[in-house]
C-alpha cells in the first residue's frame, strides 16, 4: 500500500494553488511531477561535481562518469536487461524509436520489406517509420483494433509474410489506457524470426518491466514520464542487434579512431551516444528509478489501478459519458455529450484540475474512433481518490454549464 499523504510531501509542485484552488494534477501520461530527491540529484551535479564525462582525467570528470555509469546500472536493473551496455541513453522515447528506424532500418531494411505497427500508436511510433518508408520503399502494415478497442491479435497473425522484418507496438496506449499483450505479440513475431520494438513510454511508470521475461528486442521509454527530468530517455536493445546496427549520430564519444580516410566505432553503448550526454539528466533518472523502487512498482501499479477503476465507476454515472476502450492501467479517455474536449479542459483548468485534451498525438486512432479528440485523466503515485472526486465534480459542473 502506498502512503499517498507522505508521498505528496515529496513533490513540492503539488503544494501550489491554481486559480486559488488546490492543484489536481491528472496529466501524468504527458509528464509526471518530480520528487525532491530527483530535483536534488540534478542540483547536486551542478553544485558539486559537474564536469564532462568519459574524457576527463581529472577528479570531477571521474566522479561524474562514475555517477552516470552507476545510473546506467540502475536502469539495467530496473528493466531487467542482461547487460548495462544494452542500455543506450537518448532524449526520450521519440529519439529511441527514431534511432531504431534510422539504424536498424538503415542496416537491415530495403524496398519491399515490411514493418508492422498498430492502429493505436503514438505519432512517434508512426512517423519515423513513414520517413523510413519514404527513404527506402518499405511497406507499413497496421494491426487493426477490435470493437473493444484492443489490438486484433488474429488479424496481427495474418500480417506476417516472408517480407516482414520488424514489429513495433506500444505496450500501453497513451489514449485508451489499455495494456497490450506484448509478451504474446513478441512470441508470435519471434515464431516468424521477426524482432520487436516495444514503445514503453506509458508502461514503464506503471508496470514491472523485465526484458528477460518480455524478450523484446528493443524497448523505448522516457525519463520524464517516470518521475525523472525532461530530455532524458532510454533505448534498450539486445546486444546482438545493437552490435550489428550502423550508428545513429556521428561525433565525439561514439568512435574508437578517426582519420579522414576511415573511422572505427566505439563499443556499446557508446557507439549510439555521440556527443556530450545529458549526464545530469541521466544521474537524476537513476534517482527517479530508485525512488520508484523504494515505493515498489507493484504498489504504485495497484494504487493507480484502484484510482483508474474508481474513476471509471464514477465517470460512468455522468449523463452522456463516453469512455473509450476498457482502461486497465493509469489513464482514462472520455467525452461528455457534445462538449468539446478543449472546453471541458478549460473549465476543469479553472477549477485547478489539469487534464489533457485533444488527439494525444494519435490522430490515426482518433480517425478510427471517429472523434477529433478526448479528455484524458491520467494518474500517478501521488494522486488520490479525493482528486478523482474533484474531477467528477468538475465534469458535472461543466455538463450543467453546457446543458
Ligand atoms: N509513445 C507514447 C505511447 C507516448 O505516450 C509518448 C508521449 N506522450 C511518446 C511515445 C513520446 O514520448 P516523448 O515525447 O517523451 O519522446
Amino acid at each position: 500500500m502506498l502512503n499517498t499523504e507522505e508521498i505528496r510531501k515529496e513533490f513540492p509542485i503539488l503544494e501550489q494553488k491554481v486559480y486559488g484552488k488546490p492543484l489536481v494534477y491528472l496529466d501524468n501520461a504527458a509528464t509526471t511531477q518530480k520528487p525532491q530527491s530527483v530535483i536534488d540529484a540534478q542540483n547536486e551535479v551542478y553544485t558539486t561535481f559537474n564536469a564532462n564525462v568519459h574524457r576527463g582525467i581529472h577528479h570531477l570528470s571521474q566522479v561524474a562518469t562514475e555517477a552516470m555509469e552507476q545510473a546506467r546500472h540502475t536502469v539495467r536493473e530496473f528493466i531487467g536487461a542482461a547487460h548495462s551496455h544494452e542500455v543506450v541513453f537518448t532524449r526520450g522515447t521519440t529519439e529511441s524509436i527514431n534511432l531504431v528506424a534510422s539504424s536498424f532500418g538503415g542496416t537491415f531494411l530495403k524496398s519491399g520489406d515490411e514493418v508492422i505497427i498498430s492502429a493505436m500508436e503514438h505519432h512517434s511510433n508512426i512517423v519515423p517509420w513513414q520517413m523510413l518508408r519514404d527513404r527506402t520503399g518499405i511497406t507499413l502494415r497496421i494491426i487493426p483494433l477490435t470493437a473493444e478497442c484492443t489490438l486484433d491479435i488474429d488479424a496481427y497473425k495474418k500480417l506476417f509474410n516472408e517480407r516482414t522484418r520488424l514489429v513495433c507496438v506500444t505496450h500501453v496506449s497513451n489514449v485508451l489506457g489499455v495494456t497490450n499483450p506484448v509478451k504474446e505479440i513478441i512470441g508470435i513475431a519471434h515464431s516468424h524470426n521477426v524482432p520487436v520494438l516495444i514503445d514503453g513510454a506509458q508502461s514503464t511508470p506503471h508496470i514491472k518491466i523485465d526484458m528477460q521475461e518480455l524478450d523484446a528486442d528493443f524497448f523505448a521509454f522516457s525519463g520524464h514520464k517516470v518521475y525523472a527530468p525532461t530530455g532524458i530517455g532510454v533505448l534498450y536493445g539486445k546486444e546482438k542487434w545493437l552490435n550489428a546496427m550502423q550508428p545513429y549520430h556521428g561525433g565525439g564519444e561514439m568512435i574508437k579512431s578517426v582519420s579522414f580516410e576511415k573511422t572505427t566505432y566505439n563499443t556499446l553503448p557508446y557507439k549510439f551516444e555521440a556527443g556530450t550526454p545529458d549526464y545530469a539528466g541521466i544521474i537524476a533518472l537513476g534517482k527517479a528509478l530508485e525512488w520508484v523502487k523504494s515505493k515498489g512498482i507493484e504498489n504504485i501499479a495497484a494504487h493507480e489501478h484502484m484510482l483508474t477503476q474508481y474513476a471509471v465507476e464514477q465517470l460512468q454515472k455522468i449523463e452522456g459519458m463516453r469512455i473509450f476502450g476498457k482502461p486497465d492501467g493509469a489513464a482514462v479517455s472520455f467525452l461528455v455529450g457534445n462538449i468539446h474536449p478543449a472546453d471541458m479542459g478549460t473549465i476543469l483548468d479553472h477549477l485547478g484540475i489539469a487534464v489533457r485534451t485533444g488527439h494525444h498525438c494519435a490522430q490515426p486512432l482518433m480517425g478510427i474512433l471517429g472523434i477529433p479528440g478526448t479528455v484524458r485523466a491520467s494518474f500517478a503515485a501521488y494522486n488520490t481518490k479525493e482528486e478523482v472526486d474533484a474531477l467528477v465534480k468538475g465534469i458535472e459542473r461543466a455538463s450543467r454549464m453546457f446543458a
